[in-house]
């Protein structure tokens, strides 16, 4: 998962988390917690977070 620089650091998106993978420091940051799942895409209010390509 990317999360853009449309990023203002709000921390809505940690709420949602299930693993606990996002932490934020100014903007949001995604650790290898991260399952993929998907949750925290739809609640983030300037869609920031987006799956990268593997
Ligand atoms: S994709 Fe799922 S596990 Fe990864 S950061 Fe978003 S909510 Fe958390
Ligand atoms: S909800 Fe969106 S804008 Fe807010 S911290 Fe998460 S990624 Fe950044």
């Amino acid at each position: 998962m990317i999360v853009n620089a449309e990023c203002v650091g709000c921390g809505q998106c940690v709420v949602f988390c299930p693993s606990e993978a996002i932490s934020v420091w100014g903007r949001a940051s995604i650790s290898d917690n991260c399952t993929r799942c998907g949750v925290c895409v739809p609640y983030c209010p300037l869609g920031a977070i987006r799956e990268d390509e593997v």
